[in-house]
């Protein structure tokens, strides 16, 4: 059942103040231990569906009108975005947004805040993030402000690692950086998905690099979820490259 996904996505509609419908119907599902990639171009619905998984629709003044989406087997509805956080689902957001005017480490350590980690806990896990992002260990002490798009993507996804998470939901990680520092990103996540089992959930228009890195796909269009299937399929898949994901 339920329990056998670690996010469920089911029917789900949503809708923003003046009744913009922004998902007509939208299912998916996350299994323990999965990279899943959710696609589409601009306007696809795809952070309004990342919204609505960490139950941050409603400060957007938007709402679901139908179906379910369950972390755990819980409904994500009932729980307070810094409780799902709490709970092992945690989210980075679209843009990156680092404290600039603190340093690298000192981005990182706010995402231990949450869970009141413990000193040691703090070093530890920091010294766990290096190990996955050498180069955020070499820019520990430099204001975040400062860094590149890239370290600063890496910041914003250390961050959330800090909270220890069991699935990790990332939105348009690649966003205005370099095809090299995309590359980076990806296959250090797929290196923790391996290794530690984090169960990732990533939305990206860049198709060609997510379903390089995914396990699995869904692709949304105009808020519908048209096409789902594993990633080596949907890639190696002309009719869907020309028709879905406008690749070259
Ligand atoms: P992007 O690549 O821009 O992130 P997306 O696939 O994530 O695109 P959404 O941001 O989820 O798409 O947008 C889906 C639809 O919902 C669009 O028509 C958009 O205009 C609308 N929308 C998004 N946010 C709001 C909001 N806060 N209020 C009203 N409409 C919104």
């Amino acid at each position: 059942a339920d329990k056998d996904f670690l996010l469920a996505i089911d029917g789900v509609r949503a809708t923003y103040k003046h009744a913009i419908t922004a998902l007509h119907g939208v299912s998916l599902t996350v299994g323990h231990g999965e990279i899943v990639a959710l696609l589409g171009a601009n306007g696809a619905g795809k952070t309004t569906t990342l919204k609505g998984i960490s139950n941050l629709l409603p400060a957007e003044r938007g709402q679901i009108t139908a179906g379910s989406i369950k972390f755990d087997g819980s409904d994500v509805s009932a729980i307070s975005p810094a409780d799902l956080v709490r709970s092992g689902l945690v989210q980075v957001l679209e843009g990156r947004h680092c404290f600039r005017s603190l340093t690298v480490e000192e981005n990182l350590i706010t995402g231990g805040i949450g869970r009141s980690a413990k000193r040691a806990e703090i070093a530890d896990d920091l010294e766990n993030i290096y190990a996955y992002f050498p180069r955020l260990k070499e820019k520990r002490r430099t204001l975040s402000g400062l860094t590149s798009g890239g370290e600063q993507q890496m910041t914003a996804i250390g961050r959330a690692l800090m909270s220890r998470p069991r699935l990790l939901v990332l939105d348009e990680p690649s966003m205005g950086l370099a095809p090299l520092i995309v590359q980076d990103i990806f296959k250090t996540l797929r290196r923790l998905n391996r290794e530690t089992g984090l169960a990732i959930l990533v939305a990206e228009q860049n198709s060609t690099v997510a379903l390089k890195y995914a396990d699995r796909a869904t692709i949304l269009e105009n808020g519908v979820a048209v096409l789902s299937g594993a990633a080596d399929e949907l890639r190696d898949n002309e009719d869907i490259k020309n028709f879905y994901l406008g690749q070259k």
